[in-house]
């Protein structure tokens, strides 16, 4: 599968429906271990970035994803925003002048940007944050020649299931402490709903 324009804004619509329809459920983790806005914050932003790309004409990825990174910075408000902002940034930082390119040249664009977010966040594997998807999931995609749909949504899923158990040490959460255990990490939840809107445009 080739990855170009067309199908960078299909994925951002992707996520953006899911998104959308996943709000009360992000606020309802946000609730629980936040300040309750992770949904808020998510829908507003991404709404906000959709608008953006289909009305924008874009002649290679670079620019598409700089967009999307430079609207999540200027629209959301909170720790996700910068956060995801950050890591369109650095995936449009690698993807400069492409118009288009093979999986192996997008998972490496995706490598840049979880280590822009870990370099912003300063979060580690076990944190209970966002990068508790972000890194496993990235690690497989590196290292799998074929990326199957199912094994990435699943994969996505589970590593999102297993935040639950973590004590976060990291944004917000960290307050609580020991009584962040038990709850699903909400980042983790929406980067969950990224990596399988990825995974219906491999299916394709
Ligand atoms: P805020 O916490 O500022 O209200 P959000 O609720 O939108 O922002 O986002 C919270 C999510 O951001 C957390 O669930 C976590 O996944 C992620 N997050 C917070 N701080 C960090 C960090 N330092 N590194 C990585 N992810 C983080
Ligand atoms: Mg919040
Ligand atoms: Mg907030």
């Amino acid at each position: 599968m080739t990855f170009d324009v067309e199908q960078a804004k299909k994925w951002i619509i992707t996520f953006n429906d899911k998104i959308q329809e996943n709000k009360e459920y992000l606020t309802e983790l946000d609730q629980a271990i936040g300040d309750g806005d992770h949904g808020l914050n998510m829908a507003r932003g991404f709404q906000e970035t959709v608008k953006k790309i289909t009305e924008g004409k874009y002649d290679d990825l670079g620019s598409l994803f700089k967009d999307v990174g430079m609207t999540l910075i200027a629209k959301v408000g909170g720790a996700s925003g910068p956060l995801y902002g950050t890591a369109f940034m650095k995936a449009s930082l690698a993807l400069k002048g492409k118009k288009e390119v093979d999986i192996k040249a997008l998972v490496e664009a995706l490598a840049a940007s979880l280590d822009g977010l870990k370099v912003r966040g300063k979060a580690q594997v076990g944190d209970k944050t966002m990068i508790d998807v972000w890194e496993p999931v990235i690690e497989y995609m590196k290292n799998h020649e074929t990326i199957h749909s199912k094994e990435l949504t699943d994969l996505s899923k589970e590593k999102m299931d297993d935040t639950k158990e973590l004590e976060a040490k990291k944004g917000r959460a960290a307050y609580l402490g020991k009584r962040s255990i038990g709850h699903i990490d909400p980042g983790a939840a929406s980067s969950y709903l990224l990596f399988a809107s990825l995974a219906e445009l491999l299916e394709e």
